[in-house]
């Protein structure tokens, strides 16, 4: 009853957002400001005590946080603003943990290319124990085969929190796409795009967040980890489709491929920007390959796209963990900017 309570007209509840020092998790704090932000522009800089986030030595521990996009809250309402922030050192300079400075001067750089982005970010729901969520607790689900997209108690755990996510995001007017149960009984995917540019990674980021405080309204844990579960389970990741303006003409196959040969010239690069750890969360993936319709293979062109002979593709390599302004900076300047090494 007290997020009913009427709400001052010139009290605004601004939630601050960022990444911290792992470059997976991400840390919030909240002001007040006495008007609505029309854009992150117009919120004051703020900071943060970086010695407990892993961004800061604690003799010298304020890392600055930038406004640089605006959400809706879904949880507060009303006015209220989610607000995520770049981080900054006290000196000005761009914070050694913030991926999405170099990533904004890139899509600058090529945003008269119309780069397209939509990721299929996949994760496994836990209980506070971080067991996988509804799994029996001395012993193992059935082999997998029914859960993926499945429907029924016994075949998806935690749907709650999905349909939640689902419409915290459209409320929050972040770009989802879509949801799906996965292959591993608590596994499930959200799709987001396509989102032109930066906003790639700074609604997918939003849409972690928004996933992760939805769960704890539900006493359940939410883990990007890309092999939660060690054995006959499956991983879980973050296919990256990709596409510019010429890809999305008649004729744009020929633009495909050429991107795609220059992926596979550049893939030790690639995987090493893929994950949060240099490429060792993803050691799995040691030879480049494509296809048409091909699942096994690292970048995929889609069964339709083929036909129609334009459309995107599928870079199927990225961690679920991964950090889509790194994934998002790369595959641009390795296609667009003709970068090599
Ligand atoms: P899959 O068949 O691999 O499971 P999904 O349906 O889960 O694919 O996800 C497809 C993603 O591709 C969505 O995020 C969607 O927004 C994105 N997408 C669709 N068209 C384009 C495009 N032209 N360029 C880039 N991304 C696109
Ligand atoms: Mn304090
Ligand atoms: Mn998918
Ligand atoms: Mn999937
Ligand atoms: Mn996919």
């Amino acid at each position: 009853r007290y997020l009913a309570l009427p709400q001052p007209a010139d009290k605004v509840q601004c939630m601050y957002i960022w990444i911290d020092g792992s470059g997976e998790n991400l840390r919030a704090k909240s002001r007040t400001v006495d008007f609505t932000p029309k854009s992150p522009k117009e919120l004051p800089i703020w900071n943060f005590d970086g010695s407990s986030t892993g961004q800061a030595e604690g003799h010298n521990s304020d890392v600055m946080i930038h406004p640089v996009a605006l959400f809706k809250d879904p949880f507060r309402g009303g006015n209220n603003r989610l607000v995520l922030c770049e981080t900054y050192s006290h000196d000005g300079t761009v914070h050694r943990t913030n991926k999405r400075h170099s990533c904004n001067e890139v899509m600058q750089k090529v945003k008269d290319q119309h780069p397209w982005f939509g990721i299929e970010q996949e994760y496994t729901l836990q209980d506070t124990d971080l067991h996988p969520f509804g799994w029996p607790k001395n012993g193992f689900p059935g082999p997998q085969g029914p859960y993926y997209t499945g429907v029924g108690a016994n075949k998806v755990y935690g749907r709650d929190v999905v349909e939640a996510h689902y419409r915290a995001c459209l409320y929050s007017e972040v770009k989802i796409a879509g949801e799906n149960a996965e292959v591993m009984p608590a596994q499930w995917e959200f799709q987001v795009g396509p989102c032109e540019g930066i906003d790639m990674g700074d609604h997918l980021w939003l849409a972690r967040f928004l996933l992760h405080r939805v769960a704890e309204d539900f006493g359940i844990v939410v883990s990007f980890d890309p092999k939660p579960m060690p054995g006959d389970w499956n991983g879980a990741g973050a296919h990256t489709n990709y596409s510019t303006g010429a890809m999305r003409q008649p004729g744009g196959m020929k633009v495909m491929i050429e991107a795609i040969e220059k992926l596979g010239k550049r893939h030790a690069s690639h995987i090493r920007a893929y994950d949060p750890h240099g490429g060792a969360d993803n050691k799995r993936i040691d030879k480049f390959s494509y296809g048409v319709a091909h699942r096994g293979s690292s970048i995929r062109i889609p069964r339709q796209c083929s036909d129609e002979g334009c459309g995107y593709i599928e870079d199927r390599r990225p961690a679920s963990n991964c950090d889509p302004y790194s994934v998002t900076e790369m595959i641009v300047r390795t296609t667009c900017l003709g970068e090599t090494d």
